[in-house]
């Protein structure tokens, strides 16, 4: 058996015991590996809902990264986070700096449906979190934006309010993070859309990127 593979079981066999054990992830880690590494996961009691693992889509390469905070019933049906109405408008702001889905990398903050989809549980992102940071390790991204409340405060610890620190620039191991609102709120919100299209500039101006 290879060192890496020798070192999956152990930190399998160590899960399966009880211990809160995370691989290191080696520097050359693809999000492809992490993906495998997700298949069947039981770390968390969200496991027992889902119909699948909606792990991330997008650029394995892409300058830009979202974060929301998880699936809901259509991502958890078609295995692919925002994909239904809040996804349809996020895609809309990406559109006006000049991307496309494709070329930005989107994630969540868990990667299985909560149920009713309810907020996640501090324990059930707790158990998630170091595989988005892996995730965010292979991207690499020049920059991370995240959406709504949940995503501000597991990803950044950050405990005010999201109407304060969205588009004010904070930063995560060396890249800087960008607050909005998260798609769905502005759904129900459509008065707030104007800030949201502020942060997204804000984005365009920080990767110099063309604004439509
Ligand atoms: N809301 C989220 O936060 N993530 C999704 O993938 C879909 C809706």
């Amino acid at each position: 058996m290879s060192r890496d593979a020798s070192r999956k079981v152990l930190a399998a066999w160590l899960r399966e015991v009880g211990v809160d054990y995370i691989l290191r992830p080696s520097p050359r880690e693809t999000l492809e590996d992490i993906r495998k590494e997700l298949v069947g996961c039981n770390g968390c009691p969200l496991c027992a809902g889902r119909s699948t693992i909606v792990f991330g889509v997008g650029n394995p390469r892409a300058r830009l990264m979202f974060v929301g905070e998880g699936p809901g019933v259509d991502e958890d049906r078609q295995g692919e986070p925002f994909v239904g109405a809040a996804g349809k408008r996020l895609n809309q702001w990406v559109g006006r700096i000049g991307l496309r889905r494709e070329d930005v990398y989107i994630a969540n903050i868990v990667k299985c449906r909560p149920p009713g989809n309810r907020v996640p549980f501090p324990d059930e992102a707790k158990a998630c979190l170091p595989y988005l940071m892996r995730q965010i390790r292979a991207i690499r991204p020049e920059a991370i934006c995240t959406l709504g409340a949940t995503a501000l405060a597991h990803l950044l610890g950050a405990e005010e309010r999201i109407t304060k620190v969205r588009g004010r620039w904070r930063e995560l191991n060396g890249i800087p993070v960008l607050p909005t609102y998260h798609p769905a709120f502005i759904l129900r919100n459509a008065a707030r859309e104007a800030e949201v299209f502020e942060d997204f500039e804000t984005l365009a101006r920080r990767l110099s990127l063309r604004k439509e």
